[in-house]
């Protein structure tokens, strides 16, 4: 007998079952599982020969009949998977969330059993379907292995009321009610008593009664979520000669137009870096669906059976079944295409891993992008808008703001018109700083600087990876001296200073989890706006003259090798912030001669991407090599240090030279009361790594975790 492959969408690799009672492997197909206590939904990845000597379960149920995910798609994950160092469960989780639904799971006993252990009521009761969470999940898996229970499941959906008209209006009933009951006959039905009684303008007892009285009836009906309609908006396809590369230059617009072109030539799959871009794009592509995290899964799930349409999606759509005509990757260089927990997949490599040969929609070319689309056809290249700027010295002591920065945001108030000041950190400042003895204020649980929040009475230094709080220190708790300060400004300090320096004028501020907008702003009124790339998702500002950076070195952390090209794009996403508007920019560096600043200001696209694309092969950076990052951790630093010595020896044994580096303590050496030591492996040819971490013994008892793309290593490879 075959056994089933499941993959449960936690961080497990699948497990074996029998198939569902009377049936066989159905692969790809959504399958209900008893697993632990519980029963979950999976997804079967496979099949085998029963194992010998393993008394393996049955699955419940099927709850597709035919395969959620077509066979490209199991194979593509098994790859992604193995791609990822990653448990095939934890990439389901990541990318196929939405497979888990709400159950109807109803049981009773194979007709004519008589199992010993049940006493009689709960034997009489289960002659009969019943649903199974009236019994104990202990009780139901003993019956199962006694190969008494049948089971059946289905996905549970969502009912929701609706008000129907029974009898016509007659003497029974009085003027009201009978008012009331005519608006429902001319309606066909209601959603509930209270929206009756509104389109009725009367009381919902009045409703009531009608329904007591038999001339209303209520009943449930299945709730389905819908897209919400599109607002769709012109755009005129622009088709490209032939299907190119990558679309990169222009405006967002005109990016658009090219990718609506392509569409008329068949579907494509569009993988968007966050929900807002989706949002954006759609009213354009109306012709698309949508498909990301924020539709109900329910939604999600029925959206899924689509086919033959183009599809707009986050990293959720990755795995939508085709075929796709094309599958395109917008914004490569987007810290939002990394996931942030579970296998911490960076969707552009992982796309290319699978073979997917996307083509690159980006404002600016993200070397990613010049790498990969080299050789697969040729660009579409939209000549960049242009840019008016320019990049002001920053002097270390004079506030926060340089005069000629200042003097530009005047003028512009001045003429009517609104600002956008760009901050690089939430809060108010990075840190507090003793001026005389140097005392830093540090996290207790992690090797990080506290972030100070003016805001809270006497101030409050906050700790962003575990959040950790205290009461900031009115003086330096080594020297005692007063000259504890501020450094590294934050929305916060900088919105104080505006607003300390145009005290007439309106100024909002915005970030993640924060927006404090003065109406008059919103309205197009001039004023300031202090927000942090916020601000790229969901612009107020209409009226739009000037945009200043105080602080470029603020959005360069030098431990992340990406970050010059995301700053970049982050400019040509800023230039194209409001359609129609040409912002000035101002941007205030300590060294203003920074090549991202000069191409950007220049108005040339291509060279300051090339230049970083030629930096990355000179130190055999990703995409010239492929990196993985090995984390070691526990609460003991010695422990910690000692597993990641063990690990090193281990690889050393197979490694060659130049593929293994470290252990060093990571950048930010501890978190969460843990002591972080980190080694990376690294090698131009990707089976490589494969061979390499094949098997790895695992360093117990420290913790060990993989990250198949990492950003950031300073120290390992200088
Ligand atoms: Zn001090
Ligand atoms: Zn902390």
């Amino acid at each position: 007998m075959k056994a089933i492959r499941v993959a449960l969408p936690l961080a497990l690799e699948p497990l074996s079952y029998l198939p569902p009672l009377g049936e066989g492997p159905r692969l790809g197909a959504r399958v209900v599982v008893p697993f632990r206590k519980e029963v979950r939904v999976g997804l079967v990845v496979g099949e085998e020969e029963t194992p010998h000597g393993h008394a393996l379960r049955h699955a419940i149920g099927y709850l597709d009949e035919g395969p959620f995910l077509d066979p490209l798609g199991v194979e593509r994950l098994l790859a992604a998977a193995r791609f990822l160092f990653a448990p095939l469960g934890q990439v389901v989780a990541d990318f196929l969330p939405f497979i888990e639904a709400p159950l109807c799971h109803r049981v009773r006993l194979v007709p004519g059993a008589r199992p010993e252990a049940l006493e009689a009521p709960l034997l009489e009761k289960l002659r009969d379907w019943t649903p199974a969470e009236a019994l104990a999940p202990e009780l139901l898996d003993a019956l199962r292995e006694g190969g008494v229970l049948e089971e059946r499941v289905a996905e549970a959906l969502p009912r929701r009321p609706r008000l129907l008209p029974v009898r016509p209006p007659d003497a029974g009933i009085g003027p009201k009610a009978a008012e009331a009951l005519r608006v429902l006959w001319q309606l066909g039905e209601a959603e509930s008593q209270a929206d009756l009684a509104r389109r009725a303008g009367t009381g919902s007892g009045v409703v009531r009664t009608l329904i007591e009285r038999g001339y209303v009836r209520v009943e449930e009906v299945p709730a389905v979520p819908e897209l919400p309609e599109p607002h769709p908006r012109r755009l005129a396809p622009l088709p490209p000669p032939e299907p190119p590369s990558r679309i990169q230059g222009g405006r967002f617009r005109e990016r658009l137009a090219a990718l609506k072109g392509l569409m008329q030539q068949g579907p494509l799959l569009v993988l968007f870096p966050e929900g807002s871009m989706i949002e954006r794009a759609w009213p354009y592509l109306p012709e698309a669906l949508p498909f990301y995290g924020k539709l109900p899964a329910l939604l999600r799930r029925r959206l899924w059976q689509t086919r033959g349409k183009s599809v707009l999606g986050s990293a959720q759509a990755l795995f939508f079944p085709g075929p796709f005509f094309r599958v395109v990757v917008a914004e490569a260089a987007s810290d939002a295409h990394k996931l942030a927990s579970g296998t911490r997949a960076f969707l552009p490599a992982l796309v290319e891993a699978l073979g997917m040969e996307p083509l690159y929609l980006e404002a600016a070319p993200s070397a990613h992008a010049l790498y990969f689309a080299e050789g697969r056809g040729r660009p579409l290249f939209f000549a960049p808008p242009r840019v008016r700027g320019q990049a002001v010295p920053k002097a270390k002591s004079r506030g926060l703001l340089a005069g000629r920065t200042r003097a530009l945001v005047q003028q512009a108030l001045e003429r009517g018109r609104q600002v956008l000041v760009l901050a690089a950190r939430k809060g108010y400042a990075s840190r507090l700083h003793c001026a005389s003895c140097g005392y830093q204020p540090e996290c207790p649980n992690c090797a990080l600087p506290l972030r100070y929040y003016k805001e809270k009475r006497g101030g409050e230094l906050v700790c962003h990876q575990c959040g950790h709080r205290q009461p900031a220190p009115p003086v330096c708790p080594r020297c005692q001296s007063e000259l504890i300060e501020a450094k590294g400004p934050g929305l916060d300090w900088l919105a104080e200073s505006l607003r300390r320096s145009f005290p007439e004028t309106p100024v909002g501020r915005l970030s993640g989890g924060l927006e404090d907008l003065p109406e008059p702003l919103r309205q197009g009124a001039p004023g300031i706006l202090v927000a942090t790339t916020r601000v790229l998702r969901k612009n107020p500002l209409k009226n739009l003259a000037l945009i200043a950076l105080p602080w470029v070195e603020g959005f360069l952390p030098e431990s992340d090798f990406h970050a010059p090209e995301r700053f970049f794009a982050m400019l040509w996403q800023l230039r194209d912030l409001v359609p129609g508007k040409n912002p000035y920019f101002v941007l205030e560096a300590y060294h203003p001669d920074h090549p991202a600043i000069e191409g950007f200001l220049k108005g040339d696209l291509l060279g300051f991407p090339e230049s970083e694309l030629a930096m990355r092969k000179a130190l055999s950076y990703p995409p010239f090599s492929r990196m993985v990052k090995l984390e070691v951790s526990h609460r003991e630093e010695s422990t910690a240090r000692e597993a990641a010595g063990r690990l090193f020896e281990a690889l050393a044994a197979r490694a060659q030279e130049g593929e293994l580096l470290g252990p060093a303590p990571a950048p930010i050496p501890r978190i969460k009361g843990r002591y972080l030591w980190h080694l990376i492996v690294k090698s131009e040819d990707p089976e490589r790594l494969f061979e390499l971490l094949k098997d790895l013994p695992p360093p117990r008892p420290a913790r060990l975790k993989l990250d198949p793309d990492p950003v950031g290593f300073t120290g390992l490879l200088d």
